[in-house]
């Protein structure tokens, strides 16, 4: 690890482009006691309803982390042709190709611009996770992956990796690589899962199937970092109980950490083109609130949630408008899990998931 977390307080702040802020929870009491002999997690002994990253990075590092995005220039094999073309429905891959890349500073460059963009919000937080994000960050020669792991890490204010991929790039020498990493400072691989259906990994042309994803998180485990899951909600012709499916399998596959978010449609994509001609209909915020709910309501209290929430930026964002209100549908998931006076986990034992 380059650099100890201190201790210092922190400010409350939102969203700021190119940054990823982990957000203040409101503190809400559960009145209902836990089962006798069921330990108290200390996320609701915080008087939370589910494991935020907020908290988990807190209990983990002691002081404020944030993430800053780091673009190593990497594409993706399901837009080079490599497994298909196009990628998969939702993504403006058009960015991934290298004519179209803006220069963009070196690794340690893009981390000082992204601290610097940091600091006018968060002027005390001193330690950051390099977030290796757009494309697919472990599709390339083991020789690169080794060298923008590293120098990421030789940034002083670096204390960690976060890792967006594909499941179907995790060799095992990969997977030793971001072990022999996780042995001295923190790393979180996230793993596009979307969904358990293969069916709807079809229609959006993912280009792997459910087992893909299956089997990167069996040969991941054990070997020392935070495996993560990616979830969509909304996917064309999924009902509730098909979200609800993939809920239990998240929760059978015991990851460490899940991404939930609805479906949004951005610019320069075939969703957008299926959205303007009515072949795609987007998930409304009630129905994603209370699907949300019943999705925490079956994972396991010691799941990390990364977050409940996504969006773009609004001169790329083509709906549903509710989703660039972030805040707004946090506090409504959180009112719902008051209102039902539940929590992450609830459901989880009693499923036997
Ligand atoms: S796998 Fe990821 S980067 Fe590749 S096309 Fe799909 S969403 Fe885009």
């Amino acid at each position: 690890m380059s650099a100890q977390p201190n201790t210092s307080p922190t400010n409350r702040s939102g969203l700021e482009s190119g940054l990823i802020p982990l957000y203040e929870v409101p503190q809400v009491q559960s009145t209902k006691p836990l089962t006798p002999g069921e330990t108290t997690p200390s996320w609701r002994a915080a008087g939370l309803r589910f494991y935020s990253y907020n908290h988990f990075i807190r209990q983990r590092f002691r002081c404020r982390v944030q993430k800053v995005s780091v673009d190593a220039g990497f594409t993706c094999p399901n837009v080079d042709g490599t497994v298909a073309v196009g990628g998969c429905t939702f993504c403006d891959n058009r960015s991934f190709s290298p004519s179209r890349r803006l220069p963009r500073a070196g690794i340690l460059g893009q981390i000082d611009q992204s601290i610097a963009r940091m600091r006018r919000r968060y002027a005390d937080c001193e330690h950051f996770l390099a977030y290796f994000q757009p494309a697919t960050n472990t599709y390339g020669p083991l020789d690169k992956l080794q060298r923008v792991y590293a120098e990421a890490l030789s940034h002083p204010q670096v204390v960690g990796l976060a890792i967006g991929t594909r499941s179907d790039c995790a060799g095992d020498e990969v997977l030793d690589l971001l072990a022999a990493l996780a042995r001295d400072t923190y790393v979180s691989v996230e793993y596009g899962m979307q969904t358990m259906h293969d069916r709807s990994l079809q229609w959006m042309n993912r280009g792997h199937d459910h087992g893909s994803f299956v089997d990167a998180v069996e040969r991941s485990r054990g070997r020392g970092f935070e495996i993560g899951a990616h979830v969509m909600l909304g996917l064309p012709g999924e009902s509730h109980s098909d979200m609800l499916a993939t809920a239990r399998e998240v929760a059978r596959l015991q990851i460490d950490s899940v991404k939930i978010h609805n479906l949004y449609c951005v610019k320069n994509t075939k969703l957008a083109d299926q959205v303007a001609a009515g072949e795609v209909t987007l998930m409304e915020r009630d129905d994603y609130v209370r699907t949300v709910v019943d999705f925490l309501e079956l994972l396991p209290p010691e799941m990390i949630v990364e977050r409940v929430t996504g969006d773009a930026p609004p001169d790329y964002f083509i709906g549903p408008a509710w989703s660039l209100d972030k805040g707004g549908v946090r506090q409504q998931i959180d009112a719902e899990l008051a209102a039902r006076d539940s929590w992450q986990g609830k459901k989880w034992a009693s499923t036997g998931a």
